[in-house]
């Protein structure tokens, strides 16, 4: 009896085995600082295609502390961020890999993936200032360096400096002015602010049409959104959109973007589904939902997108801007931004 058992255990070890291999091979699991409104249906189309199933855990916050702490056993395979300082915290602490795909590199120009093949971006935004259309005017001229001068003081509003976003951009003008001549016009842009930095790129807009300021800095694809939002048209509308830095560096872009865990349980089903990311039919998907610049230039923006111009992007590769991060973080303590 005792015999009869250990096979029948035995025999059900191995079942349980096969179906987990199998289940395994159709898999793959993603960690998401994305939501679920952009990347549901793009995964969706991802499993009609392939027959991969995609499990996905949605978070704003704690996604690469989990990582980190669930190490070799981590389920996750692939990370997607919304910008891009996520994807520099995962490279830096040793949490992703390489991945050689002569797909995502014809697909993202170098500009925007790591020199080491560890992320890669799929969709691009510009950092834009935003002028009252009562008070203002488009100003296509305009550039950050401008809102340090005097003529802006009390005129404008921005979200918390140690936002990803700004920190990014502060990033931006170290790297092209070095860092003392960034602190003396960050200094220059926190006098100017007409309020302490506080909510988020939509309640800049919002302040400009309430009267709060003139200008506002705020990420491109915010626009499509208030656009789109019964509730917000008339903020978006109390605005022009400006690309800056157009005779000079070029407008700040930042990404969001996608890397391959280190111990990726599913790597050939997670590459799969990096290159779907990266080719025409996702990147469409990403420039119709969310207002973003898909970063396969073989796909157009959204017709309002497209309508609100041409661009020149800061040429700067992402990795260069990565460098200083952290001294646009202590820079903008330096200096107390938001205090
Ligand atoms: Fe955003």
């Amino acid at each position: 009896m005792f015999a009869k058992k250990l096979v029948t255990s035995a025999m059900l070890f191995t079942t349980l085995s096969l179906t987990t291999l199998t289940a395994l091979a159709e898999e793959v699991n993603i960690y998401s600082f994305r939501q679920p409104f952009l990347i549901n249906p793009i995964m969706e189309k991802f499993t009609e295609q392939t027959g991969v199933k995609v499990n996905i855990l949605f978070a704003k916050k704690g996604l690469v502390e989990r990582i980190k702490r669930e190490a070799s056993l981590s389920p996750a395979d692939l990370v997607l961020t919304s910008d891009f300082s996520r994807l520099m915290q995962l490279t830096e602490q040793n949490l992703t890999q390489a991945v050689d795909s002569k797909v995502l590199t014809t697909n993202i120009p170098s500009q925007y993936r790591d020199p080491d093949l560890h992320w890669f971006a799929l969709t691009t935004r510009v950092r834009n200032i935003y002028s009252s259309v009562e008070r203002v005017g488009p100003v296509p001229n305009i550039t950050y360096q401008d809102l340090a001068s005097p003529e802006f003081k009390g005129k404008i509003c921005t979200r918390s400096g140690k936002h990803p976003y700004n920190i990014s951009l502060v990033a931006s003008v170290i790297a092209h002015q070095g860092l003392a001549d960034a602190k003396v016009w960050l200094q220059g842009l926190k006098a100017n602010l007409a309020r302490k930095p506080q909510g988020n790129d939509r309640a800049q807009v919002k302040a400009v049409k309430d009267g709060l300021c003139d200008y506002a800095l705020g990420n491109s694809y915010y626009l499509g959104k208030m656009l789109a939002d019964p509730k917000q048209v008339a903020w978006a509308e109390a605005v022009n959109i400006n690309f800056p830095n157009q005779n000079s560096s070029g407008a700040h872009v930042n990404v969001s973007g996608m890397a391959l865990t280190k111990y990726a349980p599913n790597k050939a089903n997670a590459i799969k589904l990096m290159e779907f990311l990266s080719d025409d039919l996702a990147q469409q998907l990403y420039a119709q939902v969310n207002y973003e610049y898909p970063v396969n230039a073989r796909v157009a923006p959204s017709k309002l997108v497209a309508s609100w111009g041409d661009f020149k992007a800061d040429k700067l590769p992402l990795a260069e801007i990565a460098k200083q991060h952290k001294a646009a973080v202590k820079l903008l303590d330096e200096v107390k931004f938001d205090l």
